[in-house]
């Protein structure tokens, strides 16, 4: 568990362990690279012996004003999803993880989505009498409009859609149709304690969440960058964004950011131990995540 002021962060894990070949997702990576960055890349962020990179799914619980905020919800179980055998058909005590920290569902007040991508909705919903309906029954659900209109489009497209691997219509729509949905557009402040900061690229509507209590400081940024890698490296994109050029020109503004304000940066997917600081460099950034 994390302390930052008063409030409380604990991370809940769905999955934490290696997926993509490192040089199929940063093709830019060479010897050199491994030379410099051998030392902490195993076995926490990358598996040497099947040269795989190391991601968590997770979310972070949020105890912050009174108010108990999921933000992020992973994959979700029993979700096909074509190409990422690491994350189908999952079977995870995920709900049972949640109430060990301390949150059953109804206890959950703020869903807060970074984006909409299928790894950070699917647990908004569960499959009920053949219906998706809320798993949190009696939270508001925060999302950017820009993301609900650009997967909107693509679920629509017959050629395109289903959007997210079918996550849209079945974690996304549903909290719209019940009515559970706080849309915002752009940045906007929730409460005393968090403010909305935009960060657009990897979708349309990415945001990152800025939490200040007593006056320490935390920033949970979904994947404004997935690895650590992109720390020192801001211009290798993770694939899949809808606007490479801006992830780029997001991911350095969250970094400066976290640089200059010394929040603790709470990641989408980085792995142990999850969670740490950014030092501003003579000529970029450096992470300060120690194991
Ligand atoms: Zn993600």
């Amino acid at each position: 568990m994390f302390k930052v002021g008063d409030a409380t962060i604990t991370r809940i894990e769905e999955t934490y362990g290696a997926c993509y070949p490192l040089l199929q997702i940063f093709p830019e990576f060479n010897g050199a690279h491994m030379a410099e960055h051998r030392g902490w890349l195993a076995p926490h962020h990358y598996d040497a012996a099947s040269g795989l990179i190391k991601l968590s799914v997770h979310s972070w619980l949020l105890k912050a004003g009174g108010k108990t905020i999921l933000i992020d919800s992973c994959c979700g179980n029993n979700k096909i999803k074509p190409g990422r055998p690491w994350w189908n058909l999952l079977n995870v005590n995920y709900l049972e993880r949640l109430a060990a920290a301390g949150a059953r569902p109804e206890d959950i007040d703020l869903v807060m989505c970074t984006h909409l991508h299928h790894d950070h909705v699917g647990w908004n919903t569960q499959q009920k009498d053949g219906k998706w309906v809320p798993t949190f029954p009696n939270a508001r659900y925060v999302f950017n409009k820009p993301d609900i209109d650009y997967f909107s489009k693509i679920d629509a497209d017959p050629k395109e859609g289903p959007a997210e691997l079918g996550t849209f219509r079945e974690c996304v729509v549903p909290i719209l149709e019940y009515g559970k949905a706080d849309v915002i557009e752009g940045a906007h402040r929730i409460n005393d304690f968090i403010e909305i900061d935009t960060a657009p690229g990897h979708s349309p509507g990415h945001v990152f969440f800025k939490l200040e209590c007593k006056g320490q400081r935390a920033a949970f940024i979904g994947d404004v960058w997935h690895h650590l890698l992109q720390v020192y490296y801001p211009d290798w994109n993770f694939p899949k964004n809808s606007d490479a050029a801006q992830a780029k020109v997001s991911r350095r503004k969250v970094l400066d950011y976290c640089a200059s304000s010394g929040a603790l940066v709470m990641p989408g997917h980085v792995g142990l131990p999850f969670a740490g600081r950014i030092e501003k460099t003579a000529d970029g950034y450096r992470p300060d995540f120690k194991a």
